[in-house]
């Protein structure tokens, strides 16, 4: 494959090693340790003078062919796959903070990003912000001599949020800190991090990557050799290495990956555009509709507007629970980015316990619906969505 081969191409050739039985597909190495062919290729293995591999939580080639193609469809230098999402989270996390640092986040990032710092790396004394981060003035007064990282997530989950990766990157360059960027929304086909100026990218592997709501995973790719080399360190001591057969799987998906998001997004802004019309409902926030608020912003920033949309509802609360219990095709379930159509109400669901203050904050009000637009036929969808709103 040559190097300026566009993305589709990389999806399909990109990672894949030479294979002595020269099979097309990359094998399951679905073993724990790796034999030396004698001891100074042990020694020199240990050394860093061979690329060999020595044990799967250090490295194993099923995972390699994922973490090589991953770090090539980003463009950064190389990649680390992990056990989930969260495990690259705090991979970062582990690998840049300690006590008295201090990182500044985005209000409405995926919970489990915050509450790890609010109730774990507090233990550690790591202090932390979340801001709006897409107003920059925020992100700028929220920085503090002892700032390690800005970490953002765009678009946000599930306000649907943008974030100026470019402007945040001036940011962060600026006070010689690094800018850490969730794509998990976008990935790599509609966004480009590394590309804008983050230093640091990574995805819930469980959502668009591998697409197919059968995998949990995650993957780092760092922009330079030396932050690379230092999460491979802390990754590999901690151990939340991936799985060969996870690896697999997410190779497998990740072939797919533009065919579906293509096909999602159109099914999307078909969905919006209908959402937008209809008399039960009070908003719609997706980017790819004009009245997004940085509607200027997503188009500049992403290559096309995605597959995940918010809506509020007049009725409300209760119109939400209506709506959970009425859809037939779309399927009530957390997370997003599969083949699959799913519907959530945060307020009744994944953001129940959360107080009303810091839902308000975060933008997540009792009327919000969201939808992850799977690659089913969008006529059935917009048909299903019709039925459960003239019940709320
Ligand atoms: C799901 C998700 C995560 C966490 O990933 P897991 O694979 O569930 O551990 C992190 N960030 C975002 C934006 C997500 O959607």
């Amino acid at each position: 494959m040559r190097k300026d081969s566009g993305f589709d191409t990389k999806l399909i050739h990109g990672g894949q090693r030479p294979d002595a039985l020269r099979s097309v597909t990359p094998p399951i190495y679905q073993t724990s340790t790796f034999a030396f062919r004698n001891a100074q290729d042990g020694a020199d293995c240990f050394a860093g003078e061979s690329d060999g591999f020595i044990y799967t939580r250090l490295g194993n080639p099923t995972t390699r062919v994922l973490e090589d193609l991953v770090a090539l469809l980003e463009g950064g230098f190389g990649g680390i796959a992990v056990a989930s999402g969260m495990a690259a989270v705090t991979t970062v996390y582990m690998s840049y903070l300690g006590a008295g640092s201090h990182i500044v986040s985005t209000e409405a990032v995926y919970g489990a990003s915050r509450s790890v710092l609010e109730k774990h790396f507090s233990r550690f004394g790591v202090e932390a912000s979340f801001v709006d981060t897409s107003n920059l003035e925020a992100v700028k007064a929220a920085l503090r001599p002892n700032t390690k990282l800005l970490y953002i997530e765009t678009p946000a989950n599930p306000t649907i949020s943008i974030t100026d990766i470019a402007a945040c990157a001036e940011i962060a360059h600026q006070r010689g800190i690094l800018l850490v960027v969730d794509n998990t929304f976008c990935s790599p086909y509609l966004q480009k991090p590394l590309e804008l100026g983050a230093d640091i990218v990574l995805h819930s592997i469980t959502k668009f990557i591998n697409g197919h709501a059968d995998v949990v995973g995650g993957v780092i790719v760092a922009k330079t050799d030396a932050d690379h080399c230092r999460m491979y360190n802390v990754m590999t001591s901690m151990g939340p290495s991936m799985d060969p057969h996870q690896a697999f799987l997410v190779i497998r998906g990740l072939k797919t990956l533009s065919l579906r998001l293509e096909r999602a997004q159109a099914n999307a802004q078909k969905i919006a555009d209908f959402l937008e019309k209809h008399p039960r409902v009070a908003w719609v926030r997706y980017p790819g509709l004009a009245s997004h608020p940085q509607f200027e912003l997503a188009q500049r920033q992403q290559s096309g507007p995605g597959a995940m949309i918010s809506f509020g509802l007049k009725g409300g609360l209760k119109a939400g629970k209506v709506m959970m219990d009425s859809v037939q095709l779309a399927v009530l379930a957390v997370s997003l980015g599969g083949v699959e159509t799913l519907i959530q109400h945060p307020a009744s669901m994944t953001h129940a316990k959360v107080s009303a203050d810091a839902k308000l904050k975060a933008g997540i009000t009792d009327d919000l619906v969201r939808l992850s637009v799977g690659i089913e036929n969008v006529d059935d969808l917009i048909a299903d969505l019709d039925q459960a709103l003239s019940r709320c």
